[in-house]
């Protein structure tokens, strides 16, 4: 038992919390499957890593329990991290647009370099290759079964960090590792599902979606649970965009959901004020003001676009603004786990001291980041959680 404690997983949890627990002066040992650390750090904002959100509060969460995110977000701030990264990464950030924060370089690979060197200066081991495929319980600490340059290795310590992550894309090492170990330990488990995921649509209407491929349109997406206002994007085989990514956190199989592809005007004041020009224009030209020339044609399946807006009847101006303001997508399912950014579900909180992260029942055992029934919405929440839950439990190790 050389180390303070065996962290599984070198992602942003797994080797915040070393590099952390390296500043107070303990030793870690971090066991990454990958052959290189922070897989999913590395291809994260598209390869430039939105590390963090100035926005971050706990509504921006999905969890059995997001109150559970206080202590956290209390001992570890977003400015914490904006210090921590231009500190030691010599990181400055730059704002994209509705407060998420990326490297100053647009290079993820800073990031996990910042991480690796913090780890080494500070006396941290990390091996790589490393799999870990059992923890077990001792009367002092716990037993990790560990597969290695095709050998199995028993290793001991008084503590260990489940930081493993989640399932999501399993090509960069996710796996169920921690999900596993949770229900052996008999810790509750919130069910998981694919989470900042596009949405397919099958069907009928299939083809109607799969013509407008490539558009974007900036939308207001909502259900009874939440609403967000960003751009959706047609594809060939469903949706996706920031909007309809945010709000697949929230969607349950079956659902339909309400979108608005005007939420910036009225289109029944647009109509009246056609009409009051002397409503020569058809609707389809009025339309063109606001979409694309594709996006009018696939609307005239159902809409009546070569009217002119003077002949409107009350009917047909109803279904354009029905249409338009209150458009019903009813998709047919997820795109799964490799097309999620996040996992829904994990370990639940109520089984995690909110000031530790350290299991109620088994004391020595921590679950932090993707793992836990914390899932952040798109835009650096993610990480601002990973990070917390990284410092958090290296003080108590
Ligand atoms: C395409 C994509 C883009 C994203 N972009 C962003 C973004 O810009 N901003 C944001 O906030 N979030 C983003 N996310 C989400 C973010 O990457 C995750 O929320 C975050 O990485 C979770 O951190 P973690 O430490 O819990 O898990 P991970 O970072 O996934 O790390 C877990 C590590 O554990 C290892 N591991 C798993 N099982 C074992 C085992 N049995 N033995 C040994 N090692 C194991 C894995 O290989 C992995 O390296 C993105 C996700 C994806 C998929």
């Amino acid at each position: 038992m050389e180390y303070d404690a065996i962290i599984i997983g070198a992602g942003a949890c797994g080797m915040m919390c070393a590099a952390q627990a390296g500043l107070l002066g303990k030793r870690t040992l971090v066991l990454e499957r990958n052959s290189k650390p922070g897989a999913k750090i590395l291809i994260s904002g598209g390869g430039r890593c939105n590390y963090t959100n100035l926005y971050t509060g706990i509504e921006n969460f999905v969890s059995e329990n997001a109150h559970f995110l206080n202590s956290a977000f209390a001992q570890w701030t977003v400015d914490d991290t904006i210090s921590f990264f231009e500190m030691y990464g010599q990181i400055k950030g730059k704002e994209k647009t509705l407060g998420q924060l990326f490297p100053e370089s647009n290079k993820a690979k800073d990031v996990v370099a910042m991480f690796t060197r913090l780890m080494y200066e500070t006396g941290q081991d990390l091996w790589l290759n490393s799999l870990v495929t059992d923890v077990s319980r001792l009367e002092d600490g716990y037993e990790l079964t560990v597969e290695r340059n095709n050998k199995q290795e028993r290793l001991r310590a008084p503590k260990v960090v489940f930081a493993s992550g989640g399932l999501p894309v399993a090509k960069l090492g996710a796996s169920d590792f921690a999900l596993k170990q949770a229900h052996k330990f008999g810790l509750a488990v919130v069910a998981t599902a694919p989470a900042l995921v596009p949405l397919s649509i099958t069907g009928k209407n299939a083809d109607w979606y799969a013509s407008l491929s490539g558009n974007s349109v900036f939308a207001r997406v909502w259900n009874e649970r939440i609403s967000f206002e960003e751009n959706i994007l047609f594809t060939h085989w469903g949706m996706s965009g920031p909007a309809i990514l945010q709000i697949s956190s929230y969607w349950r199989a079956g659902e339909t959901m309400s979108v608005d592809l005007l939420p910036q005007f009225d289109l029944e004041v647009l109509i009246k004020k056609e009409r009051e020009d002397g409503g020569k224009r058809t609707v389809g030209q009025l339309l063109n003001d606001y979409f694309t020339r594709k996006m009018v044609d696939a609307l005239g399946e159902f809409l009546p676009i070569d009217i002119k807006i003077a002949s409107l009847s009350k009917a047909d101006a109803k279904l354009l603004c029905d249409t338009i303001h209150r458009f019903q997508v009813k998709p047919a399912g997820d795109k799964g786990y490799d097309k999620a950014e996040v996992m829904r579900g994990g370990v639940s909180t109520a089984e995690l001291n909110p000031r530790t992260l350290e299991s109620l029942k088994y004391p020595g055992l921590y679950f932090g980041g993707e793992a836990v029934d914390i899932t952040g919405w798109l835009g650096g929440y993610n990480f601002q959680w990973a990070w917390a839950g990284g410092y958090m439990i290296a003080q108590d190790i």
